[in-house]
C-alpha cells in the first residue's frame, strides 16, 4: 500500500512567498505583453544566423567556461576574464550570490518593494529578508539601509534602476552608501535595466566595482538586448566573489545557444542603442499622456512605469487584462507595466484613460449618495 507520508523536506520551504506570474489576457482581443518588461522586438541582426549555426551542434555540451562570452565581455568592459561569471540570467547568480554568502539565519538587506524575487531566493536559502521600505517618492532609501546593517547581513542588493519602481539612485548617494558598508560584507547592484538609465547622473556599477572589493555588479541579456527566452546573464565582481559564483553554478547550466546569441547580440550594440532610444521615446509618451490623464507617475529610468493603485490594484489588472494588456499586478500595492511598441503602449493608455474616468464617475457616485 503507498504511504501517506510526505517525505521530509526543509522547513524554510514553508516561509518562501509565493510567486505570481503575470496573467495571459484570454478572449479574442490582440494580446498585449506588457507584464516581463520584455523587449517587443526580435533578436538583433545577426544572432539568428548564429543560433542556425550553433543548433547544428545540439548534440555536445555547450562550452563550460563560457570563453567566447567572457572574453568579449572582458574586452568591451575593460575588466579581466577572472572578474566574470556568467549564469543561466543574472536572476540564477543573484541566487548563486545568497548561496555563496547567507548561512541559515543570516540577513540579505534590501528595499521593498523591489524584484519579487529577492525574498523568495532568500528565504530558499534559509536566509532572512531584511525588507527596507522605499521612501514616499517611491526611491531607495539608502541611508535606512545603511542603518539596517547587522552582524547578520551578508548581502546588501541595489536594484538601480529599481524593478517595479524604474526609480534609481544617483552616483554620489550610492558611493557615499557604499563606504559605510563593512568592506566584509557584500554589495550586489542589480543593473538588470542600466541601458534604460539615461541619466547623466547613474552611476556605473562596473567603474564602482573596480576600487571595491565588496562590490558586484549583475547584468543580463533578457532586457534591451531581447533575449528574456535563451537565459544569459553575467556577474562582474573581483576574482574570490567571481570564482565562488562559479563554483555555486549548475554545471553546463549556460547552454551554447544562450552564449553564442550573447556574443552576437553585443556585436550589434548599435542596432541595440537605437531600440532603446525608441523605447525610451516611448517612455517618454507614455509618462507624458498618464500625466495628462492625471496619473502621478515615478520618475521611471527603465522600460517600464510604475502606478500605485492601491486596493485598486487588482481591479485594474482584470480592465487590462479584458482589453487584452497584461500587465504585473502586486495586489494591494500597485501594477508595473512595460513599455511595448506604439500599438502596445496605446492599448494600455486606453485602459487607464477608461479607468481614471471610471474611477471618478465611481467616486461621484459614492459622494453623492453619501451626501443625499
Ligand atoms: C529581469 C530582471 C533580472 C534578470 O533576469 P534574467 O534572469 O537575467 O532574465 C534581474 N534583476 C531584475 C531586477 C530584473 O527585473
Amino acid at each position: 500500500m503507498p504511504s501517506t507520508t510526505s517525505p521530509r523536506m526543509r522547513p524554510a520551504l514553508d516561509a518562501v512567498p509565493g510567486y505570481t506570474p503575470a496573467r495571459v489576457p484570454d478572449g479574442t482581443a490582440p494580446v498585449h505583453r506588457l507584464a516581463a518588461n520584455e523587449s517587443p522586438y526580435p533578436p538583433l541582426p545577426g544572432v539568428l544566423e548564429r543560433l542556425a549555426v550553433t543548433a547544428q551542434d545540439a548534440n555536445r555540451y555547450p562550452d563550460f567556461g563560457c570563453r567566447e562570452l567572457t572574453a568579449e565581455l572582458a574586452a568591451r568592459l575593460d575588466v579581466p576574464a577572472a572578474h566574470i561569471a556568467v549564469g543561466t540570467g543574472s536572476v540564477a547568480l543573484a541566487q548563486q550570490l545568497i548561496q555563496i554568502t547567507a548561512d541559515p539565519g543570516d540577513e540579505v538587506l534590501f528595499a521593498w518593494r523591489s524584484f519579487e524575487a529577492y525574498p523568495v531566493m532568500t528565504r530558499l536559502a534559509g536566509a532572512v529578508p531584511v525588507q527596507v521600505p522605499l521612501t514616499a517618492d517611491e526611491r531607495h532609501d539608502l541611508r535606512a539601509m545603511a542603518r539596517a546593517v547587522t552582524e547578520r547581513t551578508r548581502l546588501v542588493i541595489v536594484c538601480n534602476p529599481n524593478n517595479p519602481t524604474g526609480t534609481v539612485v544617483g552616483r554620489a548617494e550610492l558611493e557615499a552608501f557604499l563606504d559605510q558598508v563593512p568592506a566584509d560584507v557584500l554589495v550586489v547592484l542589480d543593473e538588470a535595466y542600466v541601458e534604460f538609465a539615461d541619466d547623466p547622473d547613474h552611476p556605473d556599477g562596473v567603474e564602482l566595482y573596480r576600487d571595491r572589493p565588496n562590490v558586484c555588479v549583475l547584468r543580463t541579456f533578457s532586457k534591451a538586448h531581447g533575449l528574456a527566452g535563451l537565459r544569459v546573464g553575467y556577474a562582474v565582481a573581483h576574482e574570490p566573489v567571481a570564482a565562488a559564483l562559479r563554483t555555486a553554478a549548475v554545471p553546463f547550466g549556460v547552454s551554447q545557444l544562450a552564449q553564442d546569441a550573447a556574443v552576437a547580440s553585443l556585436r550589434a550594440e548599435s542596432a541595440m542603442r537605437e531600440r532603446v532610444a525608441a523605447l525610451t521615446a516611448e517612455r517618454a509618451r507614455v509618462v507624458r499622456e498618464l500625466a495628462a490623464q492625471g496619473w502621478t507617475v515615478a520618475p521611471t529610468r527603465a522600460n517600464f512605469v510604475w502606478l500605485r493603485l492601491g486596493d485598486r490594484t487588482a481591479e485594474f489588472a482584470d480592465a487590462c487584462a479584458a482589453a487584452g494588456v497584461s500587465v504585473m499586478a502586486f495586489p494591494g500595492d500597485g501594477a508595473r507595466v512595460s513599455i511595448g511598441d506604439a500599438a502596445a503602449n496605446d492599448a494600455f493608455l486606453r485602459c487607464t484613460s477608461r479607468f481614471r474616468t471610471g474611477g471618478a464617475a465611481a467616486q461621484e457616485q459614492a459622494s453623492r449618495q453619501a451626501g443625499e
